[in-house]
């Protein structure tokens, strides 16, 4: 059977995780539905026909607007888009602002990474029961939490996920062995490198497929998004979205932990510098906590040199959204990493981008924070300041 070609020689551990490590397909269904207040959605098939589901925690406020497409009214908004205040035509985002943000958190669309998935499982658990599965409070990541409607997808591929069950963890995986279950292995017994896996679109399918990929070799991460013949879970997720009309989406992937990734390629530059600003946040409440960090050479330019057009940029282009990859840490043999460190590190991750997701927002160009306290709009003129701070500073 072909999972059990993918996880042949893994060590017996990775098939045992402690009871707040929720990463499995059933696993994670069964207990999104069981949650009170949580609403579960079907939101398409995978091409194995596996379901995508989404998870929504808080009020769904429908947006007042004429158009369907974010390209068509941009051109409707005329000479007006050049302003930057007015950078969001209202017959796509909606006449009247929302009063929450909307967050989602995608996960698992390489099959393997499944941090980002435990770690929304446990901001669930928090937002229903006031703490996380280990029975831990945090408050501040709570109370911000519940200012936001938070949309989960637990597997964005479904189908890489069941292709490595019943195994739960590649934590104490060797390299090598996290490399076999991520990506496969050809009709001659080798396993693909990475970046030779982009090489074939769609990967064929050889001895067995890897779990990056869906039923039919598809690597969702850099899809034809914009053909008609792109895959079932890259028309269920865009579909959503578009629905959906969140302010921000978090692509979760896994690697070391670098975490907030650079800004895609494609999308508006006030956008790319928000993902940097937002990195920089999440990056520093990562090492105030003293947890693991890690950069790369090759992380510090949009698209990282690739010049492609992602899942990153299709999401933008779909709905607006702010689109954040966040490469959750993953733990190798070589460099292990507790069951806690990498949940740890996910909340710490979400805390700081709730923060700065409440308080400077999601979308760019929106707010400005007034030294009393007020908040106005980033662009146009000042308002008149306080009548009281007048009159002292004019005294002295
Ligand atoms: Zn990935």
């Amino acid at each position: 059977m072909e999972a059990g070609m993918l996880t042949e020689g893994l060590p017996p551990s990775c098939f045992e995780a402690p009871p707040f490590w929720k990463s499995g397909l059933a696993e994670c269904h069964e207990f999104v539905t069981g949650l009170p207040g949580v609403e579960v959605e079907e939101i398409g098939r995978s091409a194995g026909g596996r379901p995508i589901l989404a998870a929504s925690f808080g009020r769904r406020e429908a947006l007042r607007r004429s158009s369907t497409s974010m390209s068509s009214s941009f051109g409707g908004w005329g000479s007006k888009a050049w302003n930057p205040d007015t950078f969001y035509p209202p017959s796509f985002f909606g006449e009247s602002p929302r009063e929450r943000p909307v967050l989602v958190l995608q996960g698992n669309i390489h099959g393997s990474e499944i941090a980002g998935t435990v770690a929304a499982m446990n901001l669930l658990n928090l937002l229903v029961h006031g703490t996380d599965l280990r029975g831990r409070r945090h408050d501040r990541l709570l109370e911000e939490a519940r200012k936001m409607r938070v949309i989960v997808i637990p597997h964005a591929n479904p189908d890489g996920r069941a292709r490595w069950e019943p195994a739960k963890h590649l934590l104490t995986a060797s390299e090598t062995q996290g490399h076999r279950v991520t990506f496969g292995l050809r009709e001659d017994g080798t396993t693909p490198a990475w970046l030779e896996t982009k090489n074939s679109f769609p990967m064929p399918r050889g001895r067995v497929l890897g779990s990056y990929f869906n039923d039919a070799g598809v690597n969702l991460q850099h899809d034809r998004f914009l053909d008609a013949g792109r895959a079932p879970e890259t028309d269920a997720l865009l579909s959503f979205y578009l629905r959906e009309m969140p302010d921000a989406v978090v692509a979760a992937h896994t690697d070391q932990g670098t975490l907030i990734s650079e800004a895609p390629s494609y999308i508006p530059v006030e956008l790319q510098t928000l993902c940097a600003r937002i990195g920089g946040a999440v990056a520093g409440e990562v090492r105030r906590r003293r947890l693991p960090l890690f950069v790369y050479p090759h992380a510090n330019r949009p698209g990282a040199g690739t010049r492609a057009f992602t899942q990153l940029d299709a999401i933008y282009h779909q709905c607006g959204a702010l689109p954040l990859l966040v490469e959750f840490p993953s733990s190798i043999a070589e460099h292990l990493l507790t069951f806690d460190q990498v949940l740890d590190v996910g909340l710490a991750v979400f805390e700081a981008l709730l923060v700065f997701g409440n308080d400077i927002g999601f979308r760019p160009g929106v707010r400005k924070h007034l030294n009393d306290g007020r908040v106005v709009r980033a662009y146009g003129p000042l308002p008149p300041p306080a009548a009281k701070e007048t009159r002292g500073l004019r005294e002295e």
